[in-house]
């Protein structure tokens, strides 16, 4: 007989041991993830209990989990419902696959913020799985962390985990996950519970991978988030009846209540993910880019790259590893050349950022490391980006998590240059649909319009650089389609519908024509507005409105022109500032500014707003503090108040691009008339200096303060531009992001229209005019009531510009 094997965790913090039958906290202390301790803490650094390897750190870095040399895993989760503050007041000090030492620290948090946002700082230490305990001791009263023993388990032998199922014998459909903080501890404890009431094997999965579904950890280790799809697979005598309550388990929210699907509007598409669909031939995703495909699938696979380890010589290797970097720079520097003479400067913008991310000192340093240990430079090169890469993909933002795929985008581009790949663009036989795991956004830019009709990626969303350039050269793109898209083989007719994020396979040939029918429909309607698109927009009784675009660079200005754009009511300059390590220049803006201001020519006015971001939207080389609440805190003009020599500049190269055509100025998200009045003397100081004749200058009115103000700031200012989108979150209170809220913030809400018609109002008094610059703008429901209002001016994204002006025309 063998002896049994002992455990002993010392105590991960100090503080006060509490059973964990106290904890409140039904799947702790109904034991649901193991069996173990709590600990009220007093000190803020949460350290190994024992010796181990991390297997999971979550993203939110408020639990780890820790395998002991016995096989077994150590959870510990600092605080209660801490999954919820998304990582804010957490640090973590270890990554998964990090070996570590008894008293090495794992996490660190501040006490203060997590003891006054999340529900308790009880930290559970369990041991798991369940199975292999046979006792369990814990200690009592005080304990000192590192120095007491918190926990005595002692393990049975043995306890093999049971093998992977081969061939599924039942599989559940595709299921949304609808808890707003995707399958986090609580919830997949509680999955987990149930799949232990049965004797078959079950699996469950999520694209490629799979896990069993009896473990926490692994379930955890999945990381499943709000809205992805996941599968349970089952063997064994009651897998039938297993699949079939676990599935339902899941739809029922896991003892969660469900949140509404992920929303928001993207930049100039809307994001949409529609619900599961209940029929086997319609693969669901997300709305990336508009547009009816009918094709053939092509499935696109990277061949994986072989990179050999070691090297024996560091000083060879460093030199292939410059060499290879100068290669890719000559390369993207030619990329942007060409983007930049075709006129797609926020193409080329994509790939400027690419370029700086070869000079970045964290890649750098870490494949410079790797070489110095013996490393080949492609190994080290592979082991910076995909570090980096998986860093960016962890972050809650999704903008910034998007940011993965341009890492791996950019790292793919320099180890084929090190492995001597031939990197000859694919090309593609005619009415191509391609279906990805992920494309760069290098892949996208380089497709060919009449080779491939759509696209559809298991993963990224909708405002990657990917669904970005998708937008722009009109091809339709579903984003996190449904994984089984992978198996369909080359060649399966398809029908992808952009604009509905949906992919219908094998579509029946009534399918086929009634599509045909919609796209026929859809261009004769679209012939008709864009033949009338350079007529004025006046209603019957004969109103005019003028119809202007929102353009983020010069490819949009020229396109606006010919779509008709009566003027461009909202530029958005952010597109210069982000992507980039170090602010433009001057003369960069005012070439920017003076080549929008020439496409448009003299007869159009350019509304330029200043630089609007802040919060969530950081710039690397502006010191922008962390903030609890991004949105109420430093936005818009009042990062530019604080920063005057970053808004002189900018006003400077705008008053200098007014000698070019008739340009106007606009300050974002004022909300007194303190701000506008210091704006406006900083925008004055700097014509004297430039010695140009005055432009006019207007306000942004999308807090609720300027709205309510309206009549102050009409006897003071040229004009106003609502910003709708703003102006309904901080009006509702309500995000414009909230993956639950989203669907309630709405413009159409009486208030928001209140206080729009209010301004319209004032405006009128003071003989200003108005222009709506925010998605209500386009909105067919709200065009009625805005002209209603006396809105003078309707700002849209381009292409909506046709229809909008059709729309006026019929009122
Ligand atoms: C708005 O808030 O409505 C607006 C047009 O500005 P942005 O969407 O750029 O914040
Ligand atoms: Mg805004």
């Amino acid at each position: 007989m063998t002896e049994p094997m002992r455990l002993e965790l010392k105590a991960p913090l100090s503080g006060v041991v509490v059973p964990l039958d106290d904890v409140p906290d039904p799947v702790f202390a109904g034991r649901m993830v193991g069996d173990g301790v709590s600990i009220d803490p007093v000190t803020a650094s949460l350290t190994a209990p024992c010796d181990g390897r991390v297997v999971l750190i979550h993203s939110a870095a408020h639990a780890v989990t820790l395998a002991s040399p016995q096989g077994v895993e150590i959870l510990m989760h600092v605080g209660l419902d801490t999954v919820q503050l998304k990582g804010r007041g957490f640090t973590a000090r270890v990554r998964a696959g990090d070996d570590v030492r008894a008293g090495d620290v794992l996490i660190d948090f501040d006490a203060d913020y997590v003891a006054t946002h999340a529900r308790s700082l009880m930290t559970q230490v369990v041991v798991t799985p369940p199975e292999r305990v046979a006792a369990i001791r814990s200690a009592t009263g005080v304990v000192s962390a590192g120095v007491d023993t918190i926990l005595s388990v002692t393990l049975k032998n043995g306890g093999a985990a049971t093998a992977p199922a081969t061939r599924a014998a039942v599989r559940s459909e595709p299921l949304v996950v609808s808890n707003a903080s995707g399958l986090h501890a609580r919830p997949a404890a509680v999955l987990a519970s149930r799949a232990k009431q049965f004797t078959a094997d079950l699996r469950l999965r999520r694209g490629g991978n799979e896990v069993n579904a009896r473990s926490v950890v692994g379930i955890m280790g999945l990381e499943i988030a709000h809205g992805d799809r996941i599968e349970i697979v089952g063997s064994g005598p009651d897998a039938d009846e297993a699949v079939r309550s676990l599935s339902q388990l899941i739809r029922d929210g896991l003892g969660e209540q469900a949140a509404a699907p992920p929303s928001g509007e993207a930049p100039s598409a809307q994001v949409v993910r529609p619900s599961r669909s209940e029929d086997p031939n319609v693969l669901a995703g997300v709305a990336a880019s508009p547009g009816l495909a009918i094709g053939h699938v092509r499935q696109v696979r990277h061949e994986a790259l072989r990179v050999v380890e070691h090297a024996s010589d560091a000083r060879v290797e460093r030199r292939a590893l410059d060499a290879a970097l100068e290669h890719a720079k000559a390369d993207l520097d030619a990329l942007h050349a060409r983007l930049q003479q075709e006129g797609a400067g926020d193409k080329a913008a994509i790939f400027a950022a690419h370029r700086e991310l070869l000079d970045d000192p964290d890649l750098l340093e870490v494949a410079g490391d790797a070489v110095s240990r013996g490393k080949s430079a492609a190994f080290g090169w592979q082991l910076a980006c995909t570090r980096h890469a998986d860093r960016l993909a962890t972050l809650k933002n999704e903008l910034l998590a998007a940011r993965a795929n341009d890492v791996r985008d950019v790292g793919r581009r320099v180890l084929e240059k090190l492995t001597g790949v031939d990197v000859d663009p694919v090309s593609y036989e005619a009415g191509t649909i391609l279906v990805a795991e992920e494309l760069t956004p290098s892949e996208m830019a380089s497709l060919d319009r009449a080779q491939v009709l759509g696209v559809c990626t298991t993963t990224g969303g909708a405002s990657s650089h990917v669904a970005i350039l998708a937008r722009s050269l009109e091809i339709p793109l579903v984003a996190g389609i449904d994984p089984l898209a992978l198996d369909l083989p080359d060649g399966t007719p398809v029908i992808l519908d952009g604009a509905g994020g949906a992919m219908r396979v094998k579509p029946s040939t009534v399918e086929v024509d009634d599509v045909q029918q919609r796209q026929r429909d859809q261009s004769r309607e679209r012939r008709a507005q864009h033949a009338q698109a350079h007529e004025p927009a006046t209603t019957l009784d004969g109103h005019r409105i003028e119809v202007e675009a929102n353009i983020g660079g010069l490819t949009d200005a020229e396109q606006a022109v010919a779509l008709g754009a009566d003027a461009v009511g909202l530029f958005r300059t952010e597109f210069l500032f982000l992507h980039r390590a170090t602010a433009p220049t001057d003369e960069e803006q005012r070439a920017a500014y003076r080549d929008v201001a020439r496409a448009l020519g003299r007869g159009r006015r350019l509304v330029v707003r200043t630089l609007d971001v802040g919060g969530d939207k950081p710039l690397p080389y502006l010191a922008l503090p962390r903030e609890d609440n991004p949105f109420l805190g430093e936005r818009g003009v009042r990062v530019t108040l604080n920063r005057p020599e970053l808004l002189r500049a900018q006003l400077r190269a705008i008053l200098l691009a007014a000698r070019e055509g008739r340009v106007a100025v606009m300050f974002p998200m004022i909300a007194s008339l303190d701000e506008w009045r210091a704006a406006r003397d900083l925008l004055e100081s700097e014509r004297r200096k430039v010695d140009v004749p005055p432009i006019e200058a207007g306000i942004m009115i999308e807090v609720p303060s300027a709205a309510l103000l309206a009549d102050r700031f009409a006897a003071e200012v040229d004009f106003f531009s609502i910003g709708t989108n703003d102006l309904t979150q901080y009006t509702l209170a309500m995000d414009r992001g909230h993956p639950r809220l989203a669907p309630h913030v709405d413009g159409l809400s009486p208030a928001v229209l209140r206080l729009v018609d209010q301004t319209a109002r004032a405006a009128r008094q003071h003989r200003r005019r108005t222009a709506v610059c925010g998605g209500l703008a386009a909105d067919p429901q709200a065009i009625p009531l805005l002209v209603g209002f006396g809105i003078d001016e309707l700002s849209v994204s381009v292409p909506a510009i046709p229809a909008v002006k059709a729309q006026i025309r019929r009122l």
